[in-house]
């Protein structure tokens, strides 16, 4: 099987991908589609986890607020599905790149056979150089949009799951903080930015609060446990800033921004 340099998965959340109203942030769909091509044309295999349907669907559905009742959020994930994939598709598409829909729910990853074939459409597509784009299956799973747990949070778990499927090298995980700190710096104005975690413990998930913005869902408790699962398995996960996409590059020439977690393989 045809292995290009570094297999990446990047995750990007809600709370980047949209703006206060709820509506598409373009130019962080531009500047991500440019990000991730040029990481394709470095010779990487690239996978991007993406969230955002409920939030850009209820605004094209002109909802006035984030829907509450499961129907209206499943139906909200159908509209802005829609809508993220076309972006996508026009963005990647400028810069010569296919992209392909993955639509997954928890029990895909549960049942031995799902899981095989997933991981093998997964291969096919990367052999192919296109660029899959993975979302949970809002529109029929509702563990992720409903569960006090949020099994997945926001997609960070499922980039995790993804990671680890596709046995990446890195696992990316955007948000809108520049990484994981000592302490909630949106509540602690003297909190530091941790640079590496070389093991995940209880005294680490006791840094990260409760969950997180409006608009994103996961904070940072899902994230670590994202990080948890993915270094156990070998991967290296890295936590920072999606604001700017071009810290993609940064991170690919082997700079460090945010947060490492060290694959413990
Ligand atoms: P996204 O939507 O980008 O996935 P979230 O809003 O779900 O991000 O989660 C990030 C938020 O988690 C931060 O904005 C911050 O307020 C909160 N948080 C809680 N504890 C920490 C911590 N120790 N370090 C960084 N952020 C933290």
């Amino acid at each position: 099987m045809k292995r290009r340099k570094e297999r990446i998965v990047v995750k990007v959340g809600t709370s980047t991908l949209t703006n206060e109203l709820g509506n598409s942030n373009l130019r962080t769909f531009e500047s991500l589609a440019l990000a991730l091509a040029d990481m394709h044309n470095k010779g990487n295999d690239v996978i991007l986890v993406s969230s955002g349907a409920i939030a850009v669907g209820a605004q094209k559905m002109h909802l006035e607020e984030r829907p509450k009742e499961l129907r209206m959020k499943q139906a909200a994930a159908a509209v802005g599905q829609c809508e993220n994939m076309f972006l996508y598709d026009k963005f990647f598409g400028y810069y010569n790149k296919t992209v392909a829909q993955i639509l997954l729910n928890a029990d895909d990853i549960k049942v031995e056979e799902k899981k095989e074939n997933l991981a093998n459409t997964f291969e096919a597509l990367l052999e192919q150089e296109i660029i899959p784009i993975v979302n949970e299956n809002d529109s029929v799973s509702y563990t992720e949009i409903e569960s006090e747990e949020k099994l997945f949070g926001d997609n960070d778990m499922l980039s995790a799951v993804v990671a680890v499927l596709c046995k990446a090298d890195k696992l990316i995980i955007l948000s809108d903080i520049d990484g994981f700190y000592d302490k909630d710096p949106r509540l602690f104005k003297d909190a530091t930015l941790i640079k590496r975690i070389d093991c995940i413990d209880e005294s680490t998930y006791t840094l990260a609060g409760g969950a997180g913005s409006r608009r994103g869902t996961g904070g940072m408790r899902t994230k670590l446990q994202a990080a948890d699962i993915a270094t156990r398995q070998g991967v290296d996960v890295i936590i920072t800033n999606g604001k700017d996409p071009s810290i993609l590059d940064e991170i690919v020439a082997g700079q460090e921004r945010g947060t490492l977690f060290v694959g413990r393989a």
